[in-house]
């Protein structure tokens, strides 16, 4: 039999999920067909951790599910938090057992079976100012921390002198401390973590479309029976019906909840909380630091070249879209970090700032809503089903809970979550890929040191991402002034990983928005005209793309001066939206 070279894949049918997840335009266009033709088990609303976490337990379990997302994926709260998979050092203070033990199993699975090419251990320096109980104090604390949730890939606490506090941390002030502890948490970088996810459940069939904002609820008799859907780059709506709908809105549950026309069993409040990004050789430290504030605690968290620094948490009443920085917030930080620090950071030497709200749960309104876990669940309408609260670490719990909450109104018996057994996409083949990493560069000409970043980034999909260079080395090249990130990965990021715009490449698939002082204007027009052909922009659309760009750059700067939140909201929320038809707020 005559075989053809390079014969052109079958097409895929709807029984066939794409391989690795992929999510591009094709996968789009298909998507929308698939959201008005099929019933499924399970529509979730929201493209956060807790909604592709939903997705992908549902998928998993055998169901067929949705996830429709308003804008891009990760782009509310998962992207914009401190980065940590953690037990929470300060729900331990609170007696909160549990949650810590729970959080630390979750960190634990991530770190070895779920997501190892994503979440890597990163350490802290507790320093202790307190000659008397500080030290014993922390210790049982830590000692805790240290044993619970089962099996532990990452160094127990070690009790340091002033001394050997700073010889791990020389930037500190030599009378901010009189000794240390250094111990261990696990971080990653939540808005690719998020999208991983969002692909792992499109790899095992769910329909996962983003710019597909939900504008209305189906009801057949008193039960909701679906969503209706936008798609908010060129209006075409259409009604997706499901036996079950899950709210996973975070901080926009509350407007959900009103569209749906049903009483909520909870409601959420937004906290915000800020960090800055500064370069790595302002703070001499081989070690991240946890300081305590007067509230709360403030972090000081390694990341590639740079460290990050955070958090507020102050109250937000205003758009939830665009929590805006205010120069009061940064301020704060800066006192918090400089009152240790021997050589004090100032706003000049600030790359990024980014600012993100808490979904906390503001009280519960009727004994059927089950609150655990610092999440709430609960079936608040025949067919609907809301999740909200918890945080970044405990999402696959929560994606679990979610979906067992909505069991009653599914056909048939489900099965048990299964997701602590499934890996992420680009986790298969990891560490071979690791122990490889030079062979790998020199058959692409890279440097090893660069493969191992692209490791981090995708694991085993890297090979995808350099396959795309194969006809064409010039993408092997670095972004224009972005240069730790190759061209190559804002061609995959379009083609892959679901982005639509130029926002959606510079903010989340890269941080090229907080990692470089210029937040990206320098790289906007390269990065557009790299994706246009993906995405099928002309000359006009290019422009229109870096506009928005640099106009939400130019508001955020310009938010970062404003001595309040009013005023920095209204500076921000003038900036124009990439997504054309989105309509805020929904209801
Ligand atoms: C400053 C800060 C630091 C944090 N640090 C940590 C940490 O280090 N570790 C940790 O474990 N947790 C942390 N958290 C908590 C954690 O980030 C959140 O709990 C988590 O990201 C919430 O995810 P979510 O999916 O509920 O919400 P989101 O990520 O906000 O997702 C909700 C999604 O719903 C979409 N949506 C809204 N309306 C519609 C609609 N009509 N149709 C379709 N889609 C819609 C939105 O666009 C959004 O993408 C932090 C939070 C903050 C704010």
């Amino acid at each position: 039999m005559a075989t053809r070279k390079n014969a052109a894949a079958p097409p895929q049918t709807h029984a066939e999920p794409p391989i690795t997840g992929r999510l591009g335009p094709a996968e789009r266009e298909e998507a929308w067909q698939r959201l008005a033709a099929e019933t499924f088990d399970l529509v979730v609303i929201g493209g956060g951790v807790v909604g592709v976490g939903a997705a992908l337990d549902a998928a998993t379990r055998g169901l067929r599910v949705a996830l429709v997302e308003a804008r891009d994926l990760a782009s509310g709260t998962s992207s914009r938090s401190s980065k940590l998979f953690h037990g929470g050092l300060r729900y331990l203070e609170q007696l909160e057992f549990g949650l810590v033990r729970e959080a630390l199993r979750e960190r634990e699975l991530m770190l070895t079976r779920l997501a190892p090419h994503l979440v890597k251990p990163v350490s802290f320096l507790y320093p202790l100012s307190n000659r008397l109980w500080e030290r014993p104090y922390t210790a049982a604390g830590l000692f805790l921390y240290d044993t619970m949730g089962g099996a532990r890939s990452v160094p127990g606490q070690k009790h340091l002198t002033r001394a050997g506090a700073l010889r791990l941390v020389p930037a500190l002030k030599r009378d901010a401390l009189i000794g240390g502890i250094r111990y261990y948490d696990a971080q990653a970088d939540d808005a690719r973590h998020t999208m991983m996810v969002g692909r792992t459940a499109a790899h095992y069939g769910a329909v996962v479309r983003t710019s597909t904002q939900v504008v209305g609820f189906l009801r057949e008799a008193d039960r909701v029976s679906g969503v209706r859907v936008r798609d908010v780059e060129d209006g075409r709506e259409v009604d997706v019906r499901a036996h079950a709908v899950i709210n996973a809105t975070g901080v926009w549950t509350d407007e959900l909840q009103r569209l749906s026309g049903s009483r909520g069993r909870f409601r959420v409040r937004a906290s915000k909380g800020v960090h800055i990004v500064v370069p790595r050789d302002r703070i001499v430290a081989e070690s991240g630091m946890i300081l305590r504030t007067e509230k709360s605690v403030l972090f000081v968290i390694p990341w590639r070249n740079h460290w990050i620094v955070g958090t507020t948490d102050t109250d937000w009443n205003l758009d939830l879209a665009h929590p805006a920085a205010t120069k009061h917030d940064i301020d704060y930080i800066l006192e918090h970090v400089n009152s240790v620090l021997a050589t004090p950071l100032t706003h000049d030497d600030i790359e990024g700032v980014y600012a993100g709200l808490r979904p906390l749960l503001a009280g519960e309104s009727d004994s059927t809503s089950k609150l655990s876990r610092e999440h709430a669940v609960a079936r608040v309408a025949p067919g609907l089903v809301a999740i909200a609260g918890g945080k970044y670490t405990t999402y696959r719990v929560m994606g679990a809970d979610a979906v067992d909450a909505a069991h009653v109104d599914l056909p048939g018996r489900i099965q048990p979550s299964i997701t602590d057994k499934v890996p992420l996409v680009g986790a298969d083949g990891y560490h071979a890929l690791v122990n490889q990493a030079d062979q790998l560069a020199a058959r692409h000409g890279l440097h090893p040191y660069r493969v191992r970043h692209l490791l981090d980034r995708y694991g085993s999909l890297v090979h995808e991402v350099l396959s795309l260079a194969a006809d064409n080395p010039e993408l092997l090249k670095p972004i224009p002034a972005a240069p730790d990130y190759l061209q190559v990965e804002a061609v995959y990021a379009a083609s892959h990983e679901g982005a639509m715009h130029l926002e959606d490449v510079l903010t989340r698939r890269t941080r090229i928005s907080i990692e470089y002082a210029h937040r990206g204007v320098e790289s906007a027009e390269a990065v557009a005209r790299l994706i246009a052909p993906v995405l099928g922009w002309d000359d006009d659309a290019i422009k229109r793309e870096v506009e928005v760009y640099n106009a939400r750059v130019d508001a955020e700067r310009a938010s970062q001066t404003k001595p309040d939140d009013q005023a920095a909201d209204a500076v921000r929320a003038a900036a124009p939206e990439a997504r054309p038809q989105l309509t805020e707020p929904v209801s």
